[in-house]
């Protein structure tokens, strides 16, 4: 990277370490012309995420995709517009946070599933049921045998 200083075109990492939050890595440089000293950020871009298939086919990351399952599992439930772009973010964010650059879309799967358990059972069921995978999941199984019965108590 070149120096900010000097524009000298070589600078070098004197260390590098994770942010607080594991979501960056911080690298100290120098440069060798003018000993200037600076800091630079380096974190994942969503853009370079690839997401791996269960058939082991790799594809790039796309937050349209996600968004649209997300708004699918939670629409005509109880949230406005702006929650579910917030519940979007909040899982991208995590996303980000996990510091690689390939990730299973099974654990993405999980991740929205997880974060949906304690929000709200329909969303629940509905995008476990657009991530077909998880339907043999043994979670999804004792999930929806929870929820039969809560529903059954209830009209009874
Ligand atoms: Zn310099």
């Amino acid at each position: 990277m070149r120096c900010p200083f000097c524009n000298f075109n070589d600078t070098q990492v004197k260390n590098s370490r994770p942010t607080e939050d594991n979501a960056s890595i911080r690298r100290r440089r120098e440069c060798p012309q003018c000993d200037g000293r600076f800091t630079t950020f380096e974190r994942v871009k969503l853009g370079d995420i690839t997401v791996i298939k269960r058939s082991g086919d790799a594809m790039p990351f796309e937050r349209e995709k996600i968004a649209k399952s997300i708004y699918t599992a939670m629409r005509k439930r109880p949230f406005s517009r702006e929650d579910i772009e917030k519940f979007i973010s909040k899982i991208i964010q995590n996303l980000e946070s996990q510091g690689d650059s390939s990730i299973p879309s099974r654990v993405i799967g999980e991740m929205v599933l997880n974060e949906l358990a304690g929000l709200d059972p329909v969303a629940y069921v509905r995008f476990a049921s657009v991530y077909k995978d998880f339907q043999d999941s043994e979670d999804f199984n004792h999930f929806i045998a929870h929820l039969a019965q809560k529903d059954k108590s209830r009209k009874e």
